[in-house]
């Protein structure tokens, strides 16, 4: 299988420096920052800085390097944003792909999403 990456998306943009970000973490591999448009008090997009569409992309093709240090930054933006379930009351993280994930940035990124109830998973199709 064959994935595609259009590396004019706006969040190739980010990673290059081309648009600002309000930076919430960087490692060696990943980069956090806030939603533009956030749906909830916390709404920190998580991305890795390699060049990948989609999770499923990403886990079948990341180095095992990537995966870890992604999947650790996760905890450590919990943590900082204070949505840890040790901390507080929860989180809920979301990866849309693709159509029928309606995923508009095709770039992959994970959504968290706390500091609020977030109310039923999955709304009415639009
Ligand atoms: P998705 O529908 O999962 O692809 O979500 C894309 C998300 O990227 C949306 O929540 C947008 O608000 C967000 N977004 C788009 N452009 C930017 C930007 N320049 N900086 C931060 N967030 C952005």
């Amino acid at each position: 299988m064959a994935y595609h990456y259009d590396d004019q998306n706006i969040f190739a943009k980010i990673l290059r420096g081309e648009i600002p970000n309000d930076t919430v973490l960087e490692t060696d591999h990943t980069l956090a920052f806030r939603d533009i448009e956030p749906q909830a008090p916390v709404h920190v997009l998580v991305i890795p800085k390699g060049a990948y569409v989609s999770y499923d992309h990403f886990a079948a093709e990341a180095s095992d390097a990537e995966i870890v240090d992604y999947t650790r930054a996760i905890a450590k933006i919990c943590a900082q944003e204070g949505v840890s379930i040790d901390a507080n009351e929860g989180y809920r993280i979301i990866s849309n792909a693709g159509a029928h994930g309606v995923q508009e940035v095709p770039h992959l990124h994970l959504h968290i999403l706390g500091g609020r109830r977030m109310g039923r998973m999955v709304q009415p199709a639009k």
